[in-house]
């Protein structure tokens, strides 16, 4: 093989998601099928062993592209040397627990992991924020990794919400999924976020002329874009769980792996939430979701997207729950 392996580590490995990542991955889905990987798999104690059991089955699959696997519960050990790194381990809300006892325990996960990511990873070094609250989990971890790594370098998931917002246009507008383009995911990865179709095309037409004409009208169009579209993109985590009785995690290994191709391979257009410098009005040093683009070296916010009244009202709302999320760390004493 040519080239030398890219250092791949993925955080809570041995969970759902991590199960749905790993085989893709090493199939070259990602990266290409161009590019050897290595597999670094960060579990705690109790994770090990289901690792350890998708560790047996990579090697069952023989994947040409696929160079090693470590499993380790120690964070320097699975971030050493690492170029890439998928943060999909992460406390899920018990019962009764309070949002800033969900934060208190993230940052005790997204804290170390940022330092040691600081400490031992490559240079140039990008990181994928799945495990929730992403935005704010991100935010941690890249305070946490300075001054040793550009906070650039953090990013967090939200192409399975704009994925999930391609999907019910195109089956709405009765077309495929690839015939639709300018979809944004503005926001928080949360049920505030703001799914944006203003600037969206179908075929080259409008997605605002094509719905009109599909529903009969403008006000219909309007109507089904506030009362079913926006909040079915933003609740469909919960309404695959009710039909399938288990979470989206197919959709999410898919995303992320679809944000990591992105980032490195280029795209003109996506979402991903990635670190505001003030743009469009949001605070600086918040992990936001824009609607962004790459030409293979990281993501960048696009500029100059209009947004009318009611969708900068709506991703207003979205900003301010990030600020709430930024300032409740920040009194734990984490940034
Ligand atoms: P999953 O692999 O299903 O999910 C992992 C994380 O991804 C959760 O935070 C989940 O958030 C988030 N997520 C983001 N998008 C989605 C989506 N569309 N659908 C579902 N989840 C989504 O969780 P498992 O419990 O199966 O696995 C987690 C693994 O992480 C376990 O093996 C555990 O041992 C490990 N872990 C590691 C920790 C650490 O590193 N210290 C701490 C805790 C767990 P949400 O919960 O909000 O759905």
């Amino acid at each position: 093989m040519a080239s030398a392996p890219t250092t791949v580590t993925i955080t809570g490995a041995g969970g759902q998601i991590g199960y749905a990542l790993l085989f893709r991955i090493a199939a070259g889905d990602m990266l290409g099928t161009d590019r050897p990987v290595r597999l670094r798999l960060l579990e705690i104690p109790q994770g090990l062993r289901a690792a350890e059991g998708a560790a047996l089955e990579l090697q069952d699959c023989a994947f040409p592209l696929l160079h090693d696997v470590d499993i380790t519960d120690d964070p320097l050990t699975a971030f050493q040397g690492a170029n890439i790194a998928l943060l999909v381990g992460a406390r899920p809300r018990g019962p009764g627990m309070e949002r800033a006892d969900l934060l208190a325990a993230n940052a005790g996960i997204f804290g170390p992991q940022g330092a040691a990511i600081g400490a031992v990873a490559a240079d140039d070094v990008r990181v994928v924020v799945v495990g929730n609250p992403a935005n704010t989990n991100a935010l941690i971890a890249a305070a946490s990794a300075a001054p040793h790594v550009p906070a650039d370098r953090f990013s967090a998931l939200t192409r399975l919400d704009h994925s999930r917002a391609v999907g019910q246009l195109a089956e709405a507008i009765g077309v495929g999924p690839g015939a639709i383009e300018g979809v944004a995911i503005w926001g928080n990865h949360s049920a505030t976020q703001f799914p944006d179709v203003s600037h969206a095309r179908v075929d080259g037409m409008p997605v605002l002329d094509a719905l009109a004409e599909r529903l009969g009208g403008q006000d219909a169009a309007t109507a089904w874009l506030d009362d079913v579209f926006i909040p079915r993109v933003a609740k469909r985590g919960a309404e695959i769980i009710e039909v399938r009785g288990s979470s989206s995690v197919a959709s999410a290994a898919n995303a992320a792996i679809e944000h990591v191709r992105d980032e490195q391979r280029g795209t003109p257009w996506t979402s991903a939430a990635v670190l505001s410098r003030g743009e469009y009005g949001v605070p600086e040093g918040l992990v936001c979701s824009f609607p962004v683009t790459s030409d293979g070296d990281g993501y960048r916010i696009v500029e100059g997207v209009g947004l009318d009244a009611r969708g900068r009202r709506r991703f207003e709302a979205s900003v301010a729950e990030l600020v709430a999320e930024r300032d409740a760390v920040r009194a734990l004493g984490v940034l």
